[in-house]
């Protein structure tokens, strides 16, 4: 492939949904992606979820309206595409320990903005096998088995000729009048889309990134089925395949590894055991580093003085619903000349 259309770096769930789109649009396309040491994927760590309310206030997730429904519509045309099932509607089943959360979900329940979100709110334990609580909310939720799906996709590019697995240096990429030169490979355009690893990138690492390391346990569980929910207590625990479970995560902004670490593997094993009553062994531990704006907004565009480089980036702890809307908008920004959110667009960053 001497010659393309556009070149991509990275095939988390950015840079897949960049090429998607592209390929999509009829533009011929090269992948560029090492999935291993040192640029380790945040996409392949996540847990997949597609959470509509958030945090400690329940507030509804950023852009909700918009990203969720285009996700789950995005999502199930790549199924079909690429003959692979990786996505599904589950409920996220959020216990609660506090009379105030309960009030609180109880009265967000009866919000308009709310009711497609919230299903039920109850005073009453979900499942025996869970550990004490006063009650839960159930709300209406989608996942994304990410291996499986950056998997299928990846294969999909091969049978394209069009994934190449190899470090991308900054320093073989030569910038031409009218698009860029990367060893023996042109493009009339570069899209970045190299997740935390942009603080390598003399282009975008400018951008105000405040990365967020998350680790995440794989359990093994026998006692109990939990395969239809997804449980939140703390941490979330979604099923992964057969016994075997995700857990997780935390949020570090101060770290001296980005490798797993003893510490958070207990915090995660006690969160786990004050969510279940059965026993569970530990089969796995993972870490990743997600890359979170200052902000929670994502960064997307092209750069105001290297027409021929773009980003997206700063997807943060919401990936999995941002990459489909945000990736479909940046392609049609470069292929069709429409305009990027005011409140993505990288441009706010060079006045
Ligand atoms: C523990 C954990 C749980 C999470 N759970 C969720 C969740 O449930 N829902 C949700 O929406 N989000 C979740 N996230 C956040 C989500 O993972 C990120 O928002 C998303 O993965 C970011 O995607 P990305 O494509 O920008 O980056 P990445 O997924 O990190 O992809 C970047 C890719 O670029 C490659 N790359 C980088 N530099 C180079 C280079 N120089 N040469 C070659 N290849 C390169 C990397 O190998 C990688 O494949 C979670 C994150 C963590 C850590």
């Amino acid at each position: 492939m001497p010659q393309v259309d556009y070149m991509v770096v990275g095939q988390g769930l950015a840079g897949t949904w960049v090429a998607c789109y592209l390929l999509q649009a009829g533009y011929s396309v090269a992948v560029i992606d090492h999935s291993a040491a040192p640029f380790p994927s945040a996409s392949r760590v996540a847990s997949g979820i597609m959470n509509p309310v958030t945090g400690k206030r329940f507030v509804k997730t950023w852009q909700a309206d918009t990203v969720l429904p285009f996700a789950r519509q995005a999502y199930q045309q790549l199924e079909q595409l690429l003959d692979t099932s990786f996505f599904a509607q589950k409920p996220l089943v959020w216990l609660l320990q506090h009379i105030q959360d309960l009030n609180h979900l109880q009265a967000l329940s009866a919000e308009p903005d709310y009711v497609p979100y919230i299903e039920t709110v109850q005073a009453t334990t979900f499942d025996p096998a869970l550990q004490a609580h006063l009650g839960y909310a159930q709300l209406r939720t989608n996942c994304v088995q990410m291996p499986v799906f950056l998997t299928a996709f990846r294969q999909y590019l091969e049978r394209q000729n069009a994934l190449i697995e190899t470090p991308f240096d900054h320093k073989d990429l030569t910038l031409l009048p009218q698009g860029v030169q990367w060893r023996n490979i042109s493009a009339q355009h570069l899209i970045f889309c190299e997740g935390a690893a942009i603080r390598h990138n003399p282009y975008f690492n400018a951008l105000p990134f405040v990365p967020a390391k998350g680790e995440a346990l794989h359990i093994r569980l026998v006692d109990a089925d939990f395969s239809r929910i997804i449980l939140k207590n703390g941490v979330f625990i979604i099923h992964i395949d057969g016994d075997y479970y995700w857990a997780g995560s935390n949020y570090e902004h101060q770290y001296s590894t980005e490798q797993p670490t003893e510490a958070i593997r207990q915090q995660i094993a006690q969160q786990i055991s004050d969510t279940l009553r059965c026993p569970y062994e530990i089969v796995g531990h993972e870490a990743a580093v997600r890359p979170a704006s200052l902000n929670r907004r994502p960064f997307v565009g092209t750069h105001p003085q290297y027409p021929q480089l773009s980003v997206l980036n700063g997807l943060g702890t919401k990936g999995v619903s941002l990459a489909p809307y945000y990736a479909a908008q940046l392609v049609r920004h470069l292929t069709e000349g429409s305009p990027i959110d005011a409140a993505v667009a990288i441009g706010r960053f060079w006045n």
